[in-house]
């Protein structure tokens, strides 16, 4: 299981290489270009390949490249649809030229159509979304919190619009536990984690799972709100992450954290925490099945 961070790629694709090492990443997750704009980035070759290089020279793999927030492939607002559909399209093609095996792509809201119109345009616009692009780079699609008329909430959600989308192995989750936590899914107690990860096994397969992202919530059980805290510092708590980290259902999936940050500090002491629950647990459980704890 490795471990890492979202890290910023702010000045160039090196100085993110330099802060993942500083934060002792195993595994990262970027944005490519600007979050909360459409604008388009295009990583020049070279740098790409200083990069990539980089990454395997210091052994962080895989790199996770995030859609910026904008994107909502399940609008009925025909030009916000089109550009997220673009804004995909082209975030496919960064990912094939910088090495990332996973694209996160929120699964958006419905906004003001039903739920089901909603879930219909997200599956047709993966399925063309993958048909079109040839690098062979997965879409993991990211459980949503449960505000308003946001879609993908549950697992049976997921699975249904990945099934509306022909199903193909190019489709996947990105499964973030404050989002699940905050749509209802108690990931505080061992029960808890043993049946969220059942579900979400029985509803996807755990070999639809590319990725965790790993967030304390800042709020309480089913509240809907998508507030991420530090590792041990929200309603999940540090026992929570010991059964998910140790689970063998989750055993050998990369782990990024994007808990709050004000200084390199913070990143520490959420690395760190991730990975003194992982390695030396926090609890002695009967769990005495003897599954690997270092994968
Ligand atoms: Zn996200
Ligand atoms: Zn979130």
């Amino acid at each position: 299981m490795k471990l890492g961070l979202h890290i910023s790629i702010a000045g160039s694709l090196m100085l993110a290489v330099e802060r993942a090492r500083k934060r002792n990443c195993e595994t990262i997750q970027i944005f490519a270009g600007n979050p909360r704009n459409w604008e388009r980035w295009d990583p020049d070759k070279n740098d790409a390949a200083d990069f990539r290089a980089a990454c395997t020279q210091y052994g962080i793999s895989p790199v996770v490249v995030h859609a910026p927030y904008l994107v909502n492939l399940g609008t009925p607002d025909e030009k916000i649809y089109a550009r997220s559909k673009a804004t995909v399209a082209n975030g496919l093609r960064v990912c094939d030229i910088i090495g990332s095996p996973y694209y996160v792509v929120h699964t958006g809201s419905s906004v003001s159509s039903t739920k089901r119109d909603g879930m219909l345009r997200v599956g047709a616009a993966l399925a063309e979304l993958v048909a079109a692009d040839g690098s062979g780079v997965a879409i993991l699609l990211e459980n949503m919190a449960g505000a308003g008329s946001s879609l993908g909430v549950t697992f049976e959600e997921l699975a249904e619009i990945i099934e509306i989308a022909g199903g193909g192995g190019r489709l996947g989750i990105c499964f973030d536990t404050c989002h699940a936590f905050a749509g209802g899914y108690d990931l505080a107690t061992k029960t808890g984690v043993e049946d969220t990860l059942r579900a979400l096994d029985a509803a996807l397969g755990m070999a639809r799972v590319g990725l965790i992202h790993a967030n304390d919530s800042k709020y309480a059980l089913g509240t809907a709100h998508d507030r991420h805290a530090g590792i041990g510092e929200g309603y999940i708590g540090n026992a929570g992450f010991d059964y998910l980290l140790n689970h063998p259902l989750l055993s050998g999936k990369p782990v990024v954290l994007e808990t709050p940050r004000q200084t390199v500090a913070d990143d520490l002491r959420n690395i760190s925490a991730l990975r003194e629950l992982k390695n030396n647990r926090l609890l002695k459980t009967n769990n005495t099945s003897g599954f690997s704890r270092n994968t």
